[in-house]
């Protein structure tokens, strides 16, 4: 891989993590069920919070997860290993890593269950 190539790659990596921090990843995060009050809250729209409060939980954890992931990815750039699978060593097909470029391994692994 090329100095450009790697370059572009670092900048879309720090792109996603721009949005993972922005505002809009915020607003969701700070969007706090409020306590549940048995009698002035149905059965229904109780079960709603609840599933509004897991939904925001998954989200929450999907971000953390992501925010992983592009750190590894940025890391590998910095050590010179971007674009070589993780698992097998092997480069990874350009048109994945511009799927995804926070992908730590090759096709080859990832249908292997990694
Ligand atoms: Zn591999």
């Amino acid at each position: 891989m090329d100095e450009t190539a790697r370059h572009r790659y670092r900048q879309r990596l720090e792109e996603l993590r721009a949005e993972l921090d922005g505002p809009a990843a915020q607003e969701s995060g700070a969007h706090r069920p409020e306590p549940l009050d048995q009698q002035a809250v149905g059965r229904l729209s109780r079960m709603d919070a609840l599933q509004q409060q897991a939904m925001a939980r998954a989200a929450q954890e999907r971000r953390a997860r992501m925010k992983a992931r592009i750190d590894a990815a940025l890391a590998r750039l910095q050590e010179g290993e971007f674009g070589y699978c993780t698992e097998c060593g092997e480069e990874i097909s350009p048109a994945r890593l511009d799927l995804d470029p926070t992908v730590p391994t090759c096709i080859q692994c990832a249908r292997a269950g990694g």
